[in-house]
Protein backbone atom coordinates (compact mmCIF):
# COMPACT_ATOMS: atom_id res chain seq x y z
CA UNK A 1 0.00 0.00 0.00
CA UNK A 2 1.41 3.35 -0.73
CA UNK A 3 1.57 6.53 1.79
CA UNK A 4 1.10 9.86 0.48
CA UNK A 5 3.23 12.39 2.09
CA UNK A 6 2.25 15.76 3.36
CA UNK A 7 4.42 19.10 4.88
CA UNK A 8 3.08 20.97 7.54
CA UNK A 9 3.61 23.59 9.83
CA UNK A 10 2.86 22.53 13.67
CA UNK A 11 3.40 22.64 17.26
CA UNK A 12 4.64 20.22 19.43
CA UNK A 13 1.83 19.39 21.82
CA UNK A 14 2.83 16.49 23.42
CA UNK A 15 5.55 13.62 23.65
CA UNK A 16 5.44 10.05 24.69
CA UNK A 17 7.79 7.47 24.67
CA UNK A 18 6.56 4.37 23.15
CA UNK A 19 8.66 1.74 23.07
CA UNK A 20 12.94 1.87 23.58
CA UNK A 21 13.38 3.86 20.34
CA UNK A 22 9.89 5.57 19.18
CA UNK A 23 8.06 8.37 19.79
CA UNK A 24 4.62 8.98 19.95
CA UNK A 25 4.14 12.71 19.13
CA UNK A 26 1.11 14.52 19.22
CA UNK A 27 1.00 17.76 17.46
CA UNK A 28 -0.96 20.71 16.05
CA UNK A 29 -0.63 21.34 12.25
CA UNK A 30 -2.07 24.59 10.58
CA UNK A 31 -3.33 22.10 7.55
CA UNK A 32 -4.54 18.66 9.49
CA UNK A 33 -5.44 20.41 12.91
CA UNK A 34 -4.25 17.87 16.12
CA UNK A 35 -2.68 14.55 14.79
CA UNK A 36 -1.06 12.27 16.20
CA UNK A 37 2.18 10.26 14.86
CA UNK A 38 5.13 7.68 15.68
CA UNK A 39 9.00 9.07 15.19
CA UNK A 40 10.37 6.04 14.42
CA UNK A 41 13.70 5.47 15.92
CA UNK A 42 13.63 9.37 17.58
CA UNK A 43 15.59 8.54 20.76
CA UNK A 44 18.24 6.44 18.85
CA UNK A 45 19.28 9.23 16.10
CA UNK A 46 19.71 12.32 17.31
CA UNK A 47 20.59 13.19 13.71
CA UNK A 48 16.75 12.94 12.17
CA UNK A 49 15.58 14.59 15.50
CA UNK A 50 17.55 16.26 17.31
CA UNK A 51 15.47 17.72 20.26
CA UNK A 52 12.75 18.69 17.86
CA UNK A 53 10.21 17.16 19.88
CA UNK A 54 9.78 19.18 22.87
CA UNK A 55 6.59 21.32 24.07
CA UNK A 56 5.27 23.83 22.31
CA UNK A 57 8.34 24.45 19.55
CA UNK A 58 7.00 25.91 16.01
CA UNK A 59 7.89 22.56 13.64
CA UNK A 60 7.73 21.92 10.30
CA UNK A 61 6.85 18.19 9.86
CA UNK A 62 7.07 15.95 6.82
CA UNK A 63 4.65 12.69 7.50
CA UNK A 64 2.88 10.35 5.90
CA UNK A 65 -0.10 7.83 6.57
CA UNK A 66 -2.01 5.20 4.88
CA UNK A 67 -5.80 7.10 6.00
CA UNK A 68 -6.54 10.15 7.47
CA UNK A 69 -7.58 8.54 10.61
CA UNK A 70 -4.33 6.16 10.64
CA UNK A 71 -1.60 7.33 12.86
CA UNK A 72 0.84 9.47 10.88
CA UNK A 73 4.29 8.32 10.08
CA UNK A 74 6.55 11.08 10.80
CA UNK A 75 9.32 11.33 8.10
CA UNK A 76 11.03 14.80 9.03
CA UNK A 77 10.88 17.38 11.29
CA UNK A 78 12.87 20.56 11.60
CA UNK A 79 12.35 23.83 14.19
CA UNK A 80 10.96 26.60 12.85
CA UNK A 81 11.02 28.50 16.17
CA UNK A 82 11.95 26.69 19.76
CA UNK A 83 11.29 30.07 21.41
CA UNK A 84 14.01 30.64 23.50
CA UNK A 85 13.29 33.59 25.08
CA UNK A 86 10.25 31.16 26.45
CA UNK A 87 12.50 28.46 27.73
CA UNK A 88 14.88 30.15 29.39
CA UNK A 89 12.58 31.47 32.13
CA UNK A 90 10.77 28.56 34.15
CA UNK A 91 7.99 30.70 34.56
CA UNK A 92 6.96 31.32 30.68
CA UNK A 93 7.96 27.95 30.21
CA UNK A 94 5.24 26.46 32.55
CA UNK A 95 2.78 28.95 30.99
CA UNK A 96 3.29 27.67 26.81
CA UNK A 97 3.34 24.03 28.46
CA UNK A 98 0.07 24.84 29.99
CA UNK A 99 -1.13 26.14 26.67
CA UNK A 100 0.13 23.34 24.55
CA UNK A 101 -1.91 21.13 27.27
CA UNK A 102 -5.28 23.05 26.48
CA UNK A 103 -4.80 23.35 22.96
CA UNK A 104 -4.49 19.26 23.29
CA UNK A 105 -7.64 18.75 25.79
CA UNK A 106 -9.61 21.02 23.51
CA UNK A 107 -8.94 19.96 19.79
CA UNK A 108 -10.44 16.55 18.37
CA UNK A 109 -7.87 14.74 16.32
CA UNK A 110 -8.17 15.44 12.99
CA UNK A 111 -10.48 18.60 12.75
CA UNK A 112 -8.61 21.78 10.90
CA UNK A 113 -8.99 24.87 13.11
CA UNK A 114 -6.68 27.27 11.54
CA UNK A 115 -7.68 29.52 14.45
CA UNK A 116 -6.54 27.44 17.61
CA UNK A 117 -2.92 27.32 15.02
CA UNK A 118 -3.15 31.08 15.32
CA UNK A 119 -3.67 31.45 18.76
CA UNK A 120 -1.34 29.08 20.18
CA UNK A 121 1.55 31.44 17.82
CA UNK A 122 0.15 34.32 18.89
CA UNK A 123 -0.19 33.85 22.58
CA UNK A 124 3.48 32.30 22.30
CA UNK A 125 4.63 35.22 20.71
CA UNK A 126 3.32 37.45 23.33
CA UNK A 127 5.03 35.38 26.01
CA UNK A 128 8.43 35.29 24.06
CA UNK A 129 8.44 39.22 24.44
CA UNK A 130 6.39 39.79 27.27
CA UNK A 131 5.49 39.04 31.31
CA UNK A 132 3.62 35.84 31.81
CA UNK A 133 0.86 37.88 33.61
CA UNK A 134 -3.15 36.35 35.04
CA UNK A 135 -4.47 38.44 32.24
CA UNK A 136 -2.24 36.39 29.68
CA UNK A 137 -3.87 33.01 31.48
CA UNK A 138 -7.40 34.19 31.50
CA UNK A 139 -7.62 35.70 27.77
CA UNK A 140 -6.04 32.36 26.65
CA UNK A 141 -8.27 30.24 27.75
CA UNK A 142 -11.13 32.61 27.14
CA UNK A 143 -10.20 32.82 23.65
CA UNK A 144 -9.47 29.04 22.98
CA UNK A 145 -12.70 28.14 24.61
CA UNK A 146 -14.13 30.98 21.78
CA UNK A 147 -12.38 29.07 18.94
CA UNK A 148 -13.00 25.95 19.91
CA UNK A 149 -17.27 26.36 20.03
CA UNK A 150 -17.47 26.53 24.38
CA UNK A 151 -17.48 30.24 24.10
CA UNK A 152 -19.13 31.34 28.03
CA UNK A 153 -21.84 33.51 27.88
CA UNK A 154 -20.81 36.13 30.05
CA UNK A 155 -22.83 39.48 28.47
CA UNK A 156 -26.27 38.75 30.24
CA UNK A 157 -28.12 36.80 32.19
CA UNK A 158 -28.98 33.44 31.41
CA UNK A 159 -32.11 33.14 32.64
CA UNK A 160 -33.78 37.38 32.09
CA UNK A 161 -31.49 37.87 29.62
CA UNK A 162 -31.26 41.46 31.19
CA UNK A 163 -27.59 42.60 29.99
CA UNK A 164 -24.88 42.92 32.24
CA UNK A 165 -25.07 45.93 34.83
CA UNK A 166 -22.34 47.43 36.34
CA UNK A 167 -22.15 47.32 40.19
CA UNK A 168 -24.12 44.18 40.70
CA UNK A 169 -23.10 40.53 41.39
CA UNK A 170 -23.22 37.75 39.26
CA UNK A 171 -22.55 33.58 39.49
CA UNK A 172 -21.44 31.55 36.99
CA UNK A 173 -22.94 28.25 36.53
CA UNK A 174 -20.37 25.71 34.16
CA UNK A 175 -23.59 23.64 33.58
CA UNK A 176 -25.40 26.14 32.04
CA UNK A 177 -22.18 27.84 30.79
CA UNK A 178 -22.97 30.97 31.36
CA UNK A 179 -23.64 33.61 34.31
CA UNK A 180 -27.27 34.42 36.08
CA UNK A 181 -27.82 37.80 38.04
CA UNK A 182 -28.37 37.83 41.83
CA UNK A 183 -32.36 37.21 41.05
CA UNK A 184 -32.05 34.60 38.76
CA UNK A 185 -29.09 33.07 40.58
CA UNK A 186 -30.96 32.83 44.56
CA UNK A 187 -27.34 31.99 45.09
CA UNK A 188 -26.79 29.10 48.68
CA UNK A 189 -24.60 30.96 51.05
CA UNK A 190 -21.86 28.95 50.13
CA UNK A 191 -21.39 30.30 46.23
CA UNK A 192 -19.36 33.18 45.55
CA UNK A 193 -20.20 35.49 43.29
CA UNK A 194 -18.47 37.24 40.21
CA UNK A 195 -18.64 40.99 40.29
CA UNK A 196 -19.59 42.77 36.95
CA UNK A 197 -16.02 44.50 36.90
CA UNK A 198 -14.70 40.35 36.55
CA UNK A 199 -16.89 39.66 33.89
CA UNK A 200 -16.53 42.88 32.51
CA UNK A 201 -12.80 42.12 32.04
CA UNK A 202 -13.08 38.93 30.43
CA UNK A 203 -15.48 40.42 27.99
CA UNK A 204 -12.83 42.97 26.93
CA UNK A 205 -10.14 40.49 27.14
CA UNK A 206 -11.82 38.07 24.25
CA UNK A 207 -11.16 40.69 21.77
CA UNK A 208 -8.77 42.56 22.52
CA UNK A 209 -5.48 43.77 20.49
CA UNK A 210 -2.58 41.23 21.85
CA UNK A 211 -0.26 44.29 22.45
CA UNK A 212 -2.51 45.43 25.20
CA UNK A 213 -2.79 42.87 27.25
CA UNK A 214 0.38 43.69 29.02
CA UNK A 215 -1.26 46.60 30.06
CA UNK A 216 -4.18 45.07 32.12
CA UNK A 217 -3.75 44.55 35.69
CA UNK A 218 -5.28 41.54 37.07
CA UNK A 219 -4.86 41.38 40.64
CA UNK A 220 -6.25 41.04 44.03
CA UNK A 221 -9.60 39.45 43.88
CA UNK A 222 -10.61 40.58 40.38
CA UNK A 223 -8.03 37.80 39.32
CA UNK A 224 -9.36 35.37 41.96
CA UNK A 225 -12.73 35.52 40.16
CA UNK A 226 -11.77 35.25 36.72
CA UNK A 227 -9.27 32.18 37.57
CA UNK A 228 -12.51 30.38 39.23
CA UNK A 229 -14.58 31.23 36.92
CA UNK A 230 -12.78 29.94 34.12
CA UNK A 231 -10.92 26.93 36.03
CA UNK A 232 -14.43 25.59 36.80
CA UNK A 233 -15.76 25.74 33.39
CA UNK A 234 -12.65 24.02 31.86
CA UNK A 235 -12.75 21.43 34.08
CA UNK A 236 -16.56 21.08 33.93
CA UNK A 237 -16.13 20.75 30.35
CA UNK A 238 -12.87 18.35 30.26
CA UNK A 239 -14.57 16.45 33.34
CA UNK A 240 -11.00 16.60 35.11
CA UNK A 241 -8.19 18.75 36.42
CA UNK A 242 -5.74 19.99 33.97
CA UNK A 243 -2.66 18.56 35.54
CA UNK A 244 0.08 20.86 33.78
CA UNK A 245 -2.15 24.10 35.30
CA UNK A 246 -1.66 22.88 38.85
CA UNK A 247 2.24 22.23 38.04
CA UNK A 248 2.37 25.82 36.95
CA UNK A 249 0.11 26.99 39.72
CA UNK A 250 2.06 25.33 42.35
CA UNK A 251 5.32 27.34 41.30
CA UNK A 252 3.98 30.50 40.28
CA UNK A 253 2.68 30.38 43.97
CA UNK A 254 6.37 29.77 45.00
CA UNK A 255 7.16 33.17 43.65
CA UNK A 256 9.45 32.01 40.72
CA UNK A 257 11.61 33.23 38.93
ZN1 LIG B 1 -31.43 37.31 35.65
Amino acid sequence: MTRESFKTDAFILRCLNYSESDLIVTFYSSEFGKLRGIAKGAKRSKKRFANVFEPFSLTKIIFSRHRPDALAFIEACEIIDHYPDIRTDLEKTLVASYFADLTDNFSPEGKVNIKVFELLQNFLLLLGKEKATEATLRFFELRLLKVTGFEPALDHCAQCKIPLTNGNAYYFYPREGGIKCFACARPERYEEPLSAGAVRTLLLGKTMDLDKIKTVSLSGALAAECREMLVSFITHLLGKEIKSMKVMEQIRRMGLP
